[in-house]
């Protein structure tokens, strides 16, 4: 396998580098500075628009549906590239980009796709995503929030909880359950929901940083459209499969953090008898040893864009590369704490490298739970890739109603 660009990927690196030297400065978001997410998201709508007037956004999407129709290497690369920029791209951007796009692209009907994708494309519409509830977090089938029928709309009623942005959503991807007396997979079915919508009600969950990401969503007799729909009635667990992939592979990163963890150790005096961080055998070996798992996840990450560009089904690789990737980053980040030593828990203002450390790994924890835990992709790894004695599933064909 041939990592180096070839000679077309060359010429669409230098030109999207090109691009955003002339287009990223004025989009880059202050050092140091944590702002109001409404400032953040306008942000980051600013630059959804200027990538879409170059064209640059939503490079594998056809181009019927408003995107380049460009390749999987070519989004890779110009991730690479924006990836040198500190960019405002927070999931009010990726939720509608990675997920509300992937799942009416691919479910949905062309007045669907015509509605929602160049508004999306454009930064003009952001989406939330609720799927979770307090009862369905691993076991999303596990759903309680129900529409029923009325005319040619469904009136909805229940609770989402973790919706990121959805205090600042327009729309949302949500699955509901339609038929209580089939068994639970197969009586769910998928909308699109207009945040303003009477019935909707969201409010904020505050997390211990004293920010506000998460809400709770709280659906009553809301009026939901059948021309929201996504695929057919009971069709919904395929769509949420969909989205949950698109999700899965979205994780990970373009930027490789070991390389400058260990410049850091290069020139950090460190201990008696070394004369930096780097001089040290231990840190020696530990940087070898998140460089070589760096390294793997990235080969992974190849093999995984490979057989999507092959239009093979990547199956259970997608979720052994979220497994790899959150816990690798937790390590890493935790290697990049470990090396500041006490600087890393006392850091003042002027440290802004350091605080960033700081958020980045506390930050880490929450991508071994989003996105599908552990445990769970575990789960999957030990029976569709081993071939193990599946988990204990006493309502697998039990109607809903009867569990
Ligand atoms: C940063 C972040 C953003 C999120 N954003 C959204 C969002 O926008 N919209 C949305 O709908 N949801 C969102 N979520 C929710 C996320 O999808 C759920 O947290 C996740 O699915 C886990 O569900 P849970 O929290 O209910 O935990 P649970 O499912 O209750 O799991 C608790 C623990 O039990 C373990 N466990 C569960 N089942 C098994 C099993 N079969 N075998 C072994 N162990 C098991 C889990 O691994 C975990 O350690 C977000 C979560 C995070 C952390």
């Amino acid at each position: 396998m041939d990592f180096n660009d070839t000679p077309e990927e060359a010429t669409f690196r230098a030109e999207a580098r090109a691009w955003l030297a002339a287009n990223a400065p004025a989009h880059v978001l202050p050092e140091g500075e944590r702002l109001e997410d409404f400032d953040e998201m306008a942000r980051g709508r600013a630059w959804q628009r200027a990538l879409y007037d170059g064209g640059y956004a939503g490079i594998t999407l056809p181009r019927a549906l408003g995107g380049r129709g460009g390749t999987i290497i070519e989004a890779v690369v110009f991730a690479e590239e924006e990836g040198r920029y500190r960019l405002p791209k927070g999931p009010y951007i990726s939720i509608g980009l990675g997920m509300a796009l992937t799942v009416i692209g691919k479910h949905g009907t062309p007045e669907q796709i015509a509605r929602f994708c160049e508004a999306t494309l454009k930064g003009e519409i952001t989406w939330c995503q609720l799927f979770s509830e307090p009862s369905a977090g691993s076991d999303l089938a596990n759903l309680r929030t129900k529409a029923v029928p009325d005319g040619d709309h469904w009136v909805v009623n229940g609770q989402k909880v973790w919706s990121s942005w959805a205090h600042l959503a327009e729309w949302g991807i949500m699955v509901v359950r339609t038929d209580p007396t089939v068994p639970k997979h197969k009586g769910l079915t998928f909308f699109v929901v207009n945040m303003k919508s009477p019935g909707v009600e969201v409010r904020p969950i505050r997390q211990i940083s004293g920010a506000s990401d998460f809400n709770e969503t709280f659906l009553t007799d809301v009026r939901v459209p059948d021309s929201d729909r996504i695929g057919e009635v009971g069709g919904g667990w395929g769509c949420c499969m969909t989205v949950l992939m698109s999700e899965r592979i979205g994780s990970g990163s373009e930027r490789e953090s070991i390389a400058e963890m260990i410049d850091y150790a290069r020139h950090t005096p460190r201990g008696a008898g070394a004369a930096t961080a780097l001089d040290s055998s231990a840190v020696r070996l530990a940087m070898a040893q998140a460089l070589a798992e760096e390294r793997g996840e990235k080969y992974l990450q190849a093999r995984l864009r490979t057989m999507i560009s092959r239009g093979e089904d990547p199956g259970a690789l997608a979720s052994m590369i979220k497994l790899a990737y959150a816990g690798r980053n937790q390590k890493s980040l935790g290697l990049g704490m470990e090396l500041r030593g006490l600087d890393a828990l006392a850091a003042s203002g002027e440290a802004e490298a350091t605080q960033k450390l700081q958020y980045e790994y506390i930050w880490s924890t929450v991508m071994r739970i989003a996105g599908g835990a552990d445990e769970v992709l575990r789960n999957q790894i030990a029976e569709r890739v081993l071939g193990m004695p599946g988990d204990i599933r006493t309502d697998k064909n039990v109607p809903f109603d009867q569990l």
